[in-house]
């Protein structure tokens, strides 16, 4: 058994925990980050991601334009009796497959120091002033700090005793990429009976479909393509592009058990990021702006803290605050527009009155997004 100290313990290699792990250690802390898994790879995702977070990649060296990321200014929504509608998006956004995006910010971790350590936490615990965690090669590791960023759910949610783990999470999700013609300039949210599909274009000329359901809907299929050629293609605008466009994964990459709960953005001495901290209804196409923005906070509370000898208890409680009053709305929100999508009515309902009144759709659209932050020009 070997044992490690570093000022902070990072948990998953997603958006959130590399976005953290390549500030801090830019910042020149010791930095141990833990991820099972090897770079690249595909995650069930839009792949949709908001420019709110442009300024805060740049600072970290990250140019999604430079890995083939797809300006996306457009948007539109359509419902399975054929109804649809289009906005332009207030902030705009980009398209970038997951698997480059966290490839390109592996290896700009490893360039600036940050330790990866390929195995999974299998404990976290709190200790005076600190945090410590136990890997799964049976390694001890203490920190002056810890962020949990591995995620929308795994076995260390059942261990601290969450109470979001304890209740059902009833949605099924699956993307993949296909080739075709589709507008680049535009992300979709097709409505079906139980969910919504989005359909963006992502790096070298490629198209992301990724749709989530209800599991209440889905068990009436169960195949994943039965489900598809039913109730996908039950819409008439999907069905066309279903038929148009030619998938390139061999099948679609699929998870079950997600979950919008509420969750504590603080657990002991642990901050939690990203989905560790709460997952915001896809559709809102926010989750990883809020993954990255929740790192970008996380890391200067932590700074402050290491700059100023502060007690980490201050830390962890302005933390919470910000977190608070950063994502609750855009969270409340994001449960509201979920609502009015899965049921049929509804969403026919929602779209006559934003033909009705046009500035509905932008509106909504901002309560679920936060602002650019002006003071951290982006550099293209
Ligand atoms: C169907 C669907 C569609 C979505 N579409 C969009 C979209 O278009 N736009 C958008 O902005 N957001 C979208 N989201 C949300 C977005 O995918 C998430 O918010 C984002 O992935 C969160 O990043 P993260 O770093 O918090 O977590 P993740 O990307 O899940 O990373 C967590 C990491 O932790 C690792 N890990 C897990 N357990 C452990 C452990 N015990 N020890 C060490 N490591 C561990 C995992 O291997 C993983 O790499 C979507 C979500 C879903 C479900």
């Amino acid at each position: 058994m070997k044992q490690q100290e570093a000022d902070v313990l990072i948990v998953g290699g997603g958006l959130a925990g590399l976005s953290a792990a390549i500030d801090l250690s830019g910042q020149g802390k010791s930095v141990l980050l833990f991820e099972p898994k090897s770079y690249p790879r595909h995650k069930v995702c839009g792949e949709y991601i908001s420019n709110e977070v442009l300024p805060y990649l740049s600072k970290l060296g990250i140019d999604p334009f430079a890995l083939g990321a797809v300006e996306i200014s457009n948007f539109s929504w359509t419902h399975p009796k054929g109804k649809a509608i289009q906005a332009k998006l207030p902030l705009g956004g980009f398209g970038i497959s997951r698997f480059t995006l966290e490839q390109a910010m592996f290896e700009r971790a490893q360039l600036v120091g940050v330790q990866i350590i390929t195995a999974s936490a299998e404990n976290i615990t709190s200790i005076p002033n600190g945090v410590q965690l136990t890997s799964s090669d049976g390694n001890i590791y203490t920190a002056s700090a810890g962020i949990a960023a591995y995620g929308k759910r795994s076995i260390l949610d059942k261990k601290l005793k969450r109470e979001f783990i304890s209740k059902k999470a009833n949605y099924v999700a699956a993307k993949w990429h296909a080739k075709g013609a589709f507008d680049p300039s535009l992300v979709a949210l097709h409505n079906f009976e139980g969910g919504y599909c989005g359909v963006s274009r992502v790096e070298q000329g490629l198209i992301n479909f990724c749709f989530i359901a209800s599991y209440e809907v889905f068990k009436n299929y169960r195949e994943l393509s039965k489900f598809m050629d039913t109730v996908l293609g039950a819409n008439p605008h999907l069905k066309a592009l279903l038929d148009e466009t030619e998938m390139v994964f061999d099948k679609p990459l699929s998870i079950a058990q997600i979950s919008f709960k509420d969750k504590p953005p603080v657990e002991g001495n642990w901050i939690m990021c990203g989905d560790t901290a709460g997952l915001i209804h896809p559709l809102c196409g926010n989750g990883m702006s809020m993954a990255i923005r929740s790192a970008e906070m996380a890391c200067e509370e932590l700074m402050d803290c290491f700059s100023v000898h502060q007690d980490l208890n201050q830390v962890l409680q302005r933390y919470q605050s910000r977190w608070k009053l950063e994502f609750s709305k855009r969270l409340r929100m994001g449960r509201v527009a979920s609502g009015i999508f899965s049921s049929d009515a509804g969403s026919s309902l929602a779209m006559d009155a934003i033909r009705f009144i046009p500035g509905i759709l932008p509106f909504f659209i901002k309560q679920t997004h936060g602002k650019v932050d002006k003071s951290l020009a982006y550099e293209a």
